[in-house]
């Protein structure tokens, strides 16, 4: 899968590491590592990938995605009776594990196309182990970086626990789900009733979920502070003393200022999905207090059912346009801090920059080829700039993943896009008929 000798020749290079960005320089990609960047590489026996006049950067992150109901792209809107939660949890119970197979196909394929070389599923609609693996076998198939947060199914009762027998049956059995290690695992948690009050899960219960993810090593991840009324969990976790590094908060945009800093104090990353935050009616994201407080912060796809699409560049330029609109500041998030954040901050949220985010000799390689010839760019200014503003996934030329060419000359490799989408197509609508 990974054992190519590539060599990326010539690029605008954006490390984003200590080295900074590297005109005309090559990119070396050995047995799925990055063993050198500099300029005149020597590479004897490696495919030449032509990057001059481009711009190589790493692999975009995406910090937190409900993969599976990409399937119901565009199913949320109208009314109360067919917004988000509602769809999801009707039309989420009558998933087939094909279907949740189907949905997270689709989801790798887009985010494969759109640069995104490391994803977060969050996986919130596991009726069984079936279901679980229906999702793993779409994320092993798709070459790329990923952590499989275990969840619940859609429309689980607050008064039961999540299915912890099968979570640590899988964990148990990791090592045959994780692709070399390319996957990891970790617990898409419920919390403490997620955004709505009426709905509180019993402290002994949302204790003993954590505990078992604790106990088994893995990270956690939950939404907090959604609505504007649900502002509080974060301290409610923070009395729990369950804040720290290995539990990945979603979603601040109504946290309470004390909290932001609870938050910084104990290292728990945050993940900011500006498009679905803002249709969903929760607020301003608030990634410049995230970054003020010193709270590690990645950006996040959330759900297709909201945001329509998974294309992280206008993530980007949401999520900076947001911050300065909201400090009332044109300087107040730059091109550079907000790609870092999709980039090597992504990957920090994740527990993952050690392995990627940055184009560092060592880490695995994760790398994307963006072409600037297309009206929509068209000139090589401020590469950075030009990523966060201009670009889209169609002028995504290459990306590789753990150092396998995911997409060549504009196309994706691992995929017929044509039976990806009529596969969706037929899925959706067998979900449809028995809903
Ligand atoms: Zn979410």
């Amino acid at each position: 899968m990974s054992g190519g000798n590539l060599l990326i020749r010539g690029g605008y290079v954006l490390t984003m590491d200590s080295a900074g960005d590297l005109q005309g320089a090559d990119v070396h990609v050995r047995d799925g590592a990055i063993v050198a960047v500099g300029e005149h590489l020597d590479a004897p026996g490696a495919e030449v990938i032509d990057a001059a006049g481009k711009i190589v950067a790493p692999g975009l992150v995406d910090t937190h995605w409900h993969m599976w109901n990409t399937l119901l792209r565009g199913l949320s809107d109208g009314s109360d009776r067919s917004g988000y939660f509602v769809n999801c949890v009707a039309l989420g119970r009558h998933f087939l594990p094909a279907d949740t197979y189907a949905g997270t196909r689709l989801a790798c394929a887009e985010a494969v196309d759109a640069g995104i070389t490391t994803v977060h599923d969050w996986a919130h609609n596991i009726r069984g182990i079936d279901w679980a693996e229906a999702g793993l076998r779409a994320l092993s198939e798709s070459g790329l970086r990923a952590r499989f947060s275990y969840g619940y199914e859609t429309g689980h009762p607050n008064d039961r626990l999540m299915a912890l027998d099968d979570l640590t049956r899988v964990a148990s059995a990791w090592s045959s789900y994780s692709a070399g290690g390319r996957i990891q695992l970790g617990m898409a948690w419920r919390g403490t009733g997620g955004s709505n009050p009426a709905m509180r899960v019993a402290p002994a219960l949302y204790r003993e979920e954590i505990e078992t993810a604790r106990g088994l090593g893995l990270p956690v991840s939950v939404h907090a502070c959604g609505p504007r009324h649900a502002a509080g969990q974060l301290a409610t976790y923070a009395a729990e003393r369950l804040l720290g590094p290995d539990l990945q908060v979603i979603h601040l945009n109504n946290a309470w200022t004390n909290e932001i800093s609870l938050a910084a104090a104990r290292g728990t990353p945050a993940s900011v999905s500006p498009f679905t935050e803002l249709q969903i009616g929760y607020g301003q994201p608030v990634t410049g207090a995230l970054l003020a407080a010193g709270v590690p912060t990645g950006l996040s796809v959330d759900t297709t059912m909201l945001s329509g699409n998974a294309d992280m560049f206008a993530i980007m330029k949401v999520t900076q346009g947001c911050a300065n609109a909201l400090a009332h500041d044109e300087f107040a998030l730059t091109a550079r801090d907000v790609l870092r954040l999709a980039t090597i901050e992504g990957a920090r949220t994740l527990g993952l920059d050690s392995v990627t985010g940055s184009l560092t000799p060592g880490k695995r390689a994760d790398v994307i080829v963006v072409s600037p010839h297309a009206p929509n760019i068209g000139v090589l200014t401020d590469p950075a700039r030009l990523l966060v503003t201009a670009a889209h996934p169609g002028n995504v030329e290459v990306v590789i993943a753990d150092g396998r060419v995911l997409k060549r000359s504009g196309a994706l490799t691992g995929y017929d896009v044509a039976e990806v989408t009529s596969t969706a197509r037929n899925a959706l609508a067998g979900v449809l008929e028995r809903t």
